[in-house]
């Protein structure tokens, strides 16, 4: 490619597990009902004072310090003003003019397609969401339960060089702000959108040299990581095809947004038509200083992170890089491998059961993890009984799929159905016997050295049983009594 491709990134992502919204005492919980979650704060109400959620606050300082930014010596917040039906107040209470934000130049590093990068944080500021409209025909419905949820926002330096390298950066955020407990960090909930912004200089100049850069395009509110994938590698088509045109100059600082239906960019404003916000210091909630302290207590209290975890499974558990990087890859399939464990389940079979047959099953069934009835105690209960052999291998993959969906323990499950693996030496002699009986031919067969049709023989034994004869006892068995005729 003659062109290098520029990418910078304004992640929003709320935080979610606070109990309450960042300055209200509204509750801050994810709920279909509209309208349920507000204070007259929230609605701008004359007379109504925001007061600051100090784990709010909290949270986002163990991002900040989680992305190597520097904190902030006082917390305060500022007013952007605009009008805008879903913003009542016609401002959104942000952290906008440095020093103000609560973290800014960082770096983190994260992996992509195997290799390590680094991308530098421009700055991390805690601001409170709008509320969300639906449009329907003419008119337009607006839900306030959104107004006043923790909003983290990530502002990157134009570091990523490919959609490949934007998704996985976006992913690699995603899994720290779920390890962290800062959010669930998702999408169907509307708890991530991005703003995208690209452009495309000439490959052979240095793109240290910001004189360099080529204009660039934002992509407002891409509300998944695949619509982010997509609207990089449709705007660098789009400026690469003007570029070869020598239409370059039609690549205007402009403002798009990303059209799933077309799969295309639509031009939304120019830049220059950039709105003033008017920006000032926020009156109403006083300056916080910050304490080190309590930074450095914080610092410790951040939770392991995935590839911490990782670590652990490899070092500790002899798993697999492969398979333990998919045990990381939600914080959710993590937790349950690590209380299955707890329970007392061996670690490899474990992770063998949730890579294979959980994640594969959720896969086939496109069910995720908050669907399922299984948990950790039913899943050590399953390897359990085929521990001690109560249960054969082939069985324990029934009981399974039969406990994934329904609310039943694996010991209900073995009992409804008769379960219980048949490892009475006294009954196999007789069925193995029974076998031998109906197939004079076959024993003849082995009898003239066709020592291989035993495998049909031990078959049979299964057949007999509905599978739940002990697979080495029948074999075993069968070998004996054949030798005996
Ligand atoms: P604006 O003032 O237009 O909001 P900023 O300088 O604040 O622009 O940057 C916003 C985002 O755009 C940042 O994520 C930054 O990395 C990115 N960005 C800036 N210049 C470029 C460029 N030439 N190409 C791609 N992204 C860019
Ligand atoms: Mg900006």
């Amino acid at each position: 490619m003659k062109y290098k491709v520029l990418i910078g990134l304004e992640m929003h992502c709320e935080i979610s597990e606070t109990n309450t919204k960042v300055f209200s005492s509204a509750a801050n919980t994810f709920t279909d009902q509209p309208n349920t979650n507000i204070r007259p704060v929230d609605m701008a109400f004359p007379g109504t004072l925001p007061v600051i959620n100090k784990e709010a606050v909290r949270k986002s300082l163990m991002a900040s310090i989680i992305l190597n930014c520097t904190q902030p010596e006082y917390v305060y917040f500022e007013r952007k003003n605009y009008y805008y039906p879903d913003l009542p107040k016609g401002f959104q209470i942000t952290q906008e003019t440095k020093p103000a934000p609560i973290g800014i130049y960082g770096k983190l590093k994260f992996e992509c397609n195997g290799e390590e990068k680094e991308i530098r944080i421009n700055n991390l500021h805690l601001e409170e969401d709008a509320a969300s409209s639906d449009h329907e025909g003419r008119s337009s419905k607006i839900n306030y339960n959104r107004a006043g949820v923790p909003l983290l926002e990530l502002v990157t330096e134009p570091d990523l060089r490919s959609a490949d390298e934007a998704v996985a950066f976006l992913e690699t955020m995603r899994s720290i702000y779920q390890y962290a407990g800062i959010s669930e960090a998702d999408s169907k909930k509307g708890q991530i959108r991005c703003d995208v912004n690209v452009s495309i200089m000439e490959a052979d100049k240095d793109e240290n040299d910001p004189n360099n850069w080529g204009t660039k395009v934002e992509i407002k509110n891409v509300n998944s990581f695949g619509g982010v994938r997509d609207a990089i590698n449709y705007e660098i088509e789009r400026q690469t095809e003007l570029k070869e045109q020598g239409r370059y100059d039609e690549v205007e600082q402009e403002t798009r947004r990303w059209d799933e239906d077309s799969m295309s960019t639509i031009r939304m404003r120019s830049k220059v038509d950039a709105i003033d916000y008017k920006y000032f210091v926020e009156p109403n909630i006083p300056k916080i200083k910050l304490s080190k302290d309590w930074v450095e207590q914080i610092r410790k209290e951040i939770p392991k992170l995935a590839h911490e975890r990782k670590e652990t499974y490899i070092n500790e558990y002899g798993i697999s890089d492969y398979d333990a990087t998919i045990l990381v890859k939600e914080k959710q399939t993590a937790d349950f491998y690590e209380e299955t464990i707890s329970l007392g389940a061996d670690p490899k079979i474990a992770s063998n059961w949730i890579t294979t047959n959980l994640l594969g099953s959720l896969n086939k069934l496109e069910l995720t993890m908050d669907d399922i009835k299984l948990t950790p105690n039913s899943l050590a209960e399953i390897i359990k009984l085929v521990d001690t052999k109560e249960i054969s291998s082939k069985q324990a993959k029934d009981v399974f799929q039969e406990c994934l969906t329904n609310d039943k323990t694996p010991k209900e499950v073995v009992k409804e159905k008769g379960m219980t693996q048949m490892s009475d030496a006294g009954e196999i002699t007789k069925i193995a016997n029974e076998v031998l009986d109906e197939n004079p031919e076959i024993v003849e067969k082995y009898k003239s050295g066709r020592t291989n049709v035993v495998d049909f023989l031990v078959g049979q034994i299964m057949k007999k049983t509905r599978g739940t004869a002990n697979p080495t006892m029948a074999r075993s068995t069968m070998l004996e009594e054949i030798e005996k005729r």
